[in-house]
């Protein structure tokens, strides 16, 4: 084990298009990694070991179900710094949607309604995770301490963020060049 920083994400009610923009950062992520280790996230694989003890904890996607709420939980726990990553994260976005409707209808929609399913049923198993009756932002189930906005947002101002983050950095604000969401 090195002595860097350690970067670790999650994702949880999101599309993982938060995540691919941080791929986007291309051959930066070879910088970032002079700079940081990165132990679980969704691009790895957080089912070996779970959550690492992180410097960087990266959240994206909104809270929909009672396993969004234990993994959010179990990150800010281990993160030094959360970071919400993402509209999602931050406020709701797509997954916020399901929020003019009652649960109920939500459910019968996906699983029973949509025209190619056939003698569709509401799965119920105590294993399964409960769907929460409203899709919620982080910081209403954490204490967050950076946002980076965007859906999603841009590569370039996550490794700004990022690296930043990992030099022992907190940025006041996220430079206005880097505020563009296209
Ligand atoms: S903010 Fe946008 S890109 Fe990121 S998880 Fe949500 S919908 Fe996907």
């Amino acid at each position: 084990m090195s002595n860097k920083p350690m970067i670790a994400s999650v994702w949880l009610g999101g599309c993982a298009g938060c995540h691919m923009s941080l791929l986007d950062i291309d051959e930066r992520l070879l910088a970032l990694l002079e700079l940081a280790d990165i132990g679980a996230t969704p691009i790895t694989d957080f089912k070996l070991g779970g959550f690492p003890q992180a410097d960087v904890g990266l959240v994206e996607g909104a809270v929909c179900n009672t396993d969004n709420i234990r993994f959010l939980e179990e990150i800010r726990e281990k993160s030094k710094f959360l970071v919400s990553f993402g509209d999602c994260a931050g406020w709701g976005c797509v997954p916020f949607m399901r929020n003019f409707f009652p649960l109920e209808q939500v459910m019968e929609r996906g699983y029973i309604f949509t025209p190619s399913t056939v003698d569709g049923f509401i799965p119920d198993d105590e294993e399964l995770p409960r769907q929460l009756e409203k899709v919620q932002p982080i910081r209403k189930f954490v204490p967050v301490d950076f946002h980076i906005p965007g859906c999603p947002p841009n590569a370039d101002t996550i490794f700004y963020v990022v690296s930043e983050l990992v030099q022992g950095r907190v940025p006041d604000s996220i430079p206005q060049p880097l505020l563009h969401f296209d």
